[in-house]
């Protein structure tokens, strides 16, 4: 038996997502940056990834871009997450692309490349409204003016990033306005941004849809190759594979018990007065899983008739009272994963992997 709690990660049905949403993008002359952050940077997804033909890959740490190049990845490396002033050196030695917003940063990337003795590419983040990174609409052209200037660094593209804070959808109308700014900085600048970078795994909505604006050339997908989900739609990509990370926990105590606690009620582990509706006995699992590992509420069990009725640290509770099957202590139950559970639990160290893949 393998260890739990675990992730069973399925290597095979990830690469050929990668193949699947490359083949489509590739007919429409995009590029697919592969994100693997809500992997936690696991280099056997990255290694899927690149098994499925996917050249560029992203990650918003730094840290996991280092892991990569250690080990042996060769491949365009973009990161994601607007660098920290303190981590330039890296930046530069790592990574070949980095997503900027700020003239101080630019500077220093600069600096920093020309120290080096590399240019550094970047693209420039623009805001169209999620209110994440990204420069306004109106200080455009005033930032582009300036990064162009800026010695070390090589100005290779722009994008915008929606549905992660606000949750702004992606449309045809935002997304276009990348188009229009590469159309006034050819005419100001009289220089051509070859990145068109328009938007993460919610806007492949409107690749489906025939929406993406054409001269769109760059799309960066994480959550669509590795889950085969769009969270900020709330929908499975039919001709994906979902559910290619699970979550496995073990059954460490089954027993009837009271649905109401037996007490006086204060406040529980994490400060709330909890409520109880009272439903009699019930046959209730402890799960050797907890909110340390997990995301709860992003959980949801493939087996019929579990319900989760709270966790702590360490525990994870279900009413089992409706499950048909035969459960006993050590049984094992499999749940499926939204982006913030798959997150929580790729990035907990108490959370074992297992990879199933014939890589
Ligand atoms: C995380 C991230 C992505 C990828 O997001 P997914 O939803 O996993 O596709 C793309 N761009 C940026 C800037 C990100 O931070």
């Amino acid at each position: 038996m393998n260890k739990t709690p675990r992730v069973n990660i399925n290597l095979d049905k990830i690469k050929e997502n990668a193949r699947i949403l490359k083949n489509r993008c590739d007919k429409k002359g995009i590029e697919i940056t592969g994100v693997v952050k809500c992997g936690a940077g696991d280099l056997r997804i990255t290694k899927a990834l690149v098994a499925g033909g996917i050249k560029s890959l992203g990650d918003s740490r730094i840290k996991n871009i280092i892991k990569m190049r250690e080990a042996g990845f060769e491949n365009e490396i973009v990161l994601l997450r607007l660098p920290n002033l303190t981590e330039l050196k890296d930046v530069v030695k790592y990574a070949d692309i980095s997503l900027n917003s700020e003239l101080i940063t630019l500077e220093s990337l600069g600096r920093e490349a020309v120290k080096q003795g590399k240019v550094h590419k970047v693209i420039i983040m623009v805001d169209v409204g999620d209110l994440r990174e990204g420069v306004l609409y109106k200080d455009y052209l005033d930032l582009m003016d300036k990064a162009l200037q800026i010695k070390g660094v090589k100005v290779v593209g722009i994008g915008t990033n929606v549905g992660c804070y606000g949750g702004v959808l992606p449309t045809y109308q935002n997304t276009s306005l990348l188009l229009e700014l590469k159309e006034e900085t050819l005419k100001k600048f009289n220089y051509n941004l070859e990145v068109i970078s328009g938007g993460n795994t919610a806007t492949t909505i409107l690749l489906d849809n025939d929406q993406l604006p054409k001269g769109i050339n760059n799309l960066r997908v994480g959550e669509g190759i590795i889950q085969g989900t769009d969270i900020t739609h709330q929908r499975e990509i039919k001709f994906l594979n979902n559910n290619n990370i699970t979550l496995i926990a073990e059954i460490i105590e089954l027993k009837k018990k009271p649905s109401v606690p037996i007490g006086e009620i204060g406040h529980d582990a994490f400060g709330n007065k909890p409520k109880f509706e009272d439903k009699g006995i019930r046959e209730r699992a402890i799960l050797a899983i907890g909110r340390q590992d997990v995301k709860v509420s992003g959980l949801r069990p493939f087996l019929k008739g579990v319900k989760i009725i709270g966790a702590s640290s360490d525990h994870l509770l279900c009413d089992v009272t409706e499950v048909e099957t035969e459960l006993q202590i050590g049984s094992e139950i499999e749940f499926q994963l939204n982006y913030g559970a798959m997150l929580r639990a790729m990035t907990s160290s108490y959370v074992n992997k297992y990879y199933i893949s014939s890589l």
